[in-house]
């Protein structure tokens, strides 16, 4: 699992060499209220009509492992993270 922070190329990477994979989508501080978990094909996680994905307020959290993920959120904030609607990564 890796937290990739103000390094969108190493993101970018990551979800072109890990399309198995899961991301989280997170505020620099994490919240309960807003940690989505996406599928690294997701399109609404690597369009080319966005930059800011790791920059700004945002991070990212990348693993090949969805129950990694869902523990870091619930260490990190207290609360679980919901799945993108878009790509359902529960399914
Ligand atoms: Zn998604």
């Amino acid at each position: 699992m890796i937290i990739i922070i103000n390094d969108d190329e190493t993101y970018l990477k990551w979800l072109e060499d890990n399309p198995e994979g899961y991301v989280i989508n997170a505020a620099r501080k994490p919240k309960a209220d807003y940690i989505v978990l996406h599928k690294s094909t997701c399109g609404t996680m690597s369009s080319s009509k966005r930059s800011n994905w790791t920059t700004t307020d945002l991070l990212k959290v990348c693993s090949n492992n969805v129950e990694e993920l869902k523990e870091w959120a619930l260490e990190t904030t207290g609360g679980a993270c919901q799945p993108c609607k878009t790509c359902n990564p529960d399914k």
